[in-house]
């Protein structure tokens, strides 16, 4: 790729400082924290651990180097779920409620932390019996129930690494997850509840096993209550084996080094990957990260991460950041629009949650189907607001700020991988001056730095390729099974640096925006051009839900700009619109980044994680085979997109 300086830079530039009320109780509300790591990262780091968590042996060294492989707190031993259960449990919070659990049907549950506690080692010890030893894999394939973060701090307590698949990917892309990582057993369930339907978890889990030599057994949980096949000898109901263990389950000590997990990572760009995240440094950075960027009071406030624990949002910021932190957190089995559109915003006013973590895609469907969702309900409780998993659009920002958090509650804009285990860059929001669209610096004790072609640091104000300079705790230990892959993925593209895919420019102020992946930046006329600035400014048109656009081969520019829009409600296709939206890019970025052809379309290709797959819209444009389609949550988007690009593409001008 041509040198990538990406020059078109967005000219507005809104700031939100957080509000006198939210400074008032904050943690964090300066730039100390910042200053303290910046002289000397790994001691910042070391002292962290030591205060965040309980550890059984303390280290004696903190980060071993040997690029690309990092150690963090090396000869230190400690337990995950000890640090997240029972030692809240024996200072006296046994009562606390840990999850404020909701149904799809309308069900719900709360748990304590004693609660808890007590069935993460009843089902520790099912496990054991199960033949699962310290050092094994466990595959778990469930819906969003209470069991499913039970069953992965159950897997933590007795030493072993788990694997959660999201309980919506197909039996092929299960069994090669299980496969890929050797798993014993496999935890699921009969059926998951998802918009008002059953999605048959254990019929898929068992064509799956099919192929699956490596599985000895399988936990069932009952939940939607369908008839399900059961093998003899392999499978095992969890209601008959779990509620007759013991309560007491010694929690293994292990090595800060120990594997806790293996995710694979979404597939956006292509073919997941095994990523491996050990004990101490994953812990230490996702409780830190938790703390800090949510302004965490384990006493009052309500958490709720709407993602799924199948993604690494959910280990993070619904299991291990928030029971190592002590709060209480909401967990939600189902779909935002069921049984209607409103929903997250009675889920909200029901519990009372204070800080609410979701994703830019969800926030564009919000505001694609109107204010009047959340207008309904009484969303005073909220304090502070986040967004993960995709660059957020200034105006999906604006909308967030306005009409959730009722331009009261700061938005935390958090940039992180799979790979990175826990936030990355983000502001503090109690001390940063936020700008809608850019999640402004790198946190305390992590390096970022964008780097153009040659590897050479861009500047302030610049744009290129960002990379991370140095290693930090909860980075990745490595691909499953492919150490090769791993240092050629993320170490080899320039010396020293973990380079993380995206591209991303700094502002006159030093501010980070993030600007998509590297590999779908477009060159038009010699010019790079973004994705996510284009996409933003075309989401910054009133009639425009959402947009996603690709390079497409051009004769006389090189690439030429396909965009791809969704329309909000009460607004129509027309040409006269496109010729608008066109006009209104050009205005917003420059004549050059215009788009050359705009196609209405009602959906996009998205991951089960909701984040667009511009590769496949590329491969549409182009005309071209459509490459790995396995973690596209509905194959039929492209399809029907494809047949309606072929006849409609427009290509004045
Ligand atoms: P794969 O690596 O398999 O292609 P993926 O990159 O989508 O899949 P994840 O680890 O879930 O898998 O996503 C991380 C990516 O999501 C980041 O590299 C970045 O592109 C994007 N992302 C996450 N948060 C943000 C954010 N706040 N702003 C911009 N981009 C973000
Ligand atoms: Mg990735």
């Amino acid at each position: 790729m041509a040198d990538v300086t990406l020059e078109a830079l967005a000219d507005e530039q809104r700031s939100f400082p957080p509000s006198p009320e939210f400074v008032a109780n904050a943690l964090v509300t300066d730039s100390s924290m910042h200053d303290l790591a910046a002289a000397d990262p790994e001691a910042f780091w070391a002292a962290q651990a030591r205060e965040l968590l309980h550890w059984d042996r303390d280290f004696t060294t903190t980060c071993e180097w040997d690029l690309p492989f990092a150690k963090w707190f090396t000869d230190g031993q400690l337990n995950v779920s000890y640090n997240c259960l029972d030692r809240h449990v024996d200072a006296g919070h046994g009562d606390q409620i840990a999850f404020r659990w909701e149904g799809e049907p309308g069900d719900s549950r709360d748990i304590t932390y004693a609660e808890l506690l007590a069935e993460v080692s009843r089902t520790a010890n099912a496990l054991k019996e199960l033949g699962v030893v310290k050092g094994d894999r466990v595959a778990i394939y469930m819906g969003m129930v209470l069991e499913l973060p039970v069953a992965m701090l159950a897997c933590a307590r007795i030493g072993a690494a788990h694997s959660v698949v999201f309980g919506g990917f197909t039996a092929d892309s299960l069994r090669d997850r299980i496969n890929d990582a050797q798993a014993k057993v496999l935890v699921t369930g009969d059926g998951a509840w998802r918009r008002g339907g059953i999605v048959e978890l254990k019929q898929i889990a068992d064509e799956a096993m099919a192929e699956t030599p490596s599985i000895e057994h399988c936990l069932v949980l009952r939940r939607t209550e369908q008839e399900v096949a059961m093998q003899t000898g392999r499978d095992v109901w969890w209601h008959d084996i779990v509620p007759t263990q013991s309560t007491e389950c010694a929690p293994e000590s292990m090595n800060a080094e120990d594997l806790l997990f293996i995710l694979y990572t979404s597939g956006t760009t292509g073919h997941p990957k095994g990523i491996m995240h050990t004990t101490g440094g994953y812990l230490t950075q996702v409780a830190f990260t938790f703390k800090y960027v949510f302004d965490i009071h384990p006493d009052t406030d309500v958490f709720w991460c709407t993602a799924d624990c199948g993604w690494v949002t959910g280990h993070s910021y619904i299991v291990y950041g928030p029971l190592a932190n002590r709060a209480t957190s909401v967990m939600y089995e189902g779909t935002p629009d069921y049984p209607a559109k409103d929903r997250f915003w009675s889920v909200v006013e029901k519990y009372g949650v204070t800080i609410l973590y979701t994703a830019p895609t969800a926030i564009r469907t919000f505001r694609k189907w109107g204010s009047e969702f959340p207008a309904g309900h009484d969303l005073s409780s909220l304090r502070l607001l986040g967004s993960v998993g995709e660059p957020i659009n200034p105006e999906a920002w604006i909308w967030y700020s306005e009409h959730i958090g009722t331009n009261r509650c700061p938005v935390v804009d958090t940039w992180w991988q799979t790979e990175t285990g826990a936030i990355m860059i983000s502001p503090l929001p109690g001390a940063t001056v936020a700008k809608p669209g850019s999640a402004t610096f790198p946190l305390p004790g992590i390096g970022a730095d964008i780097v153009n072609d040659d590897g050479n640091a861009v500047g302030i104000p610049g744009g290129g390729y960002l990379t991370l300079t140095r290693p930090w705790p909860s980075m990745l230990r490595g691909i499953w099974g492919d150490p090769d892959r791993y240092r050629e993925t993320y170490w080899s593209r320039f010396d020293g640096r973990y380079f993380a895919g995206d591209g991303a420019k700094r502002d006159a102020d030093g501010y980070f925006w993030l600007l998509g992946r590297v590999d779908d930046i477009m060159l038009v006329a010699g010019h790079n051009i973004s994705t996510t600035e284009v996409e933003s400014a075309l989401v910054s048109h009133p009639a425009v839900a959402e947009a996603a656009v690709v390079g497409k081969t051009d004769d006389t520019t090189g690439q030429a700009i396909a965009a791809f829009v969704i329309l909000r409600a009460g607004h129509d296709p027309s040409d006269a619109l496109v010729a608008e939206l066109r006009d209104h890019v050009g205005h917003a970025i420059g004549p050059i980044a215009k788009p050359k052809s705009i196609l209405f379309t009602e959906d996009l290709p998205k991951t089960r994680s909701g984040k667009i797959m511009r590769r496949l819209l590329r491969n549409v444009a182009e005309d071209e085979a459509l490459g790995d389609v396995t973690t596209l949550a509905d194959p039929s988007v492209v399809d029907g997109i494809k047949g309606r690009y072929l006849t409609t593409a427009s290509d004045e001008d």
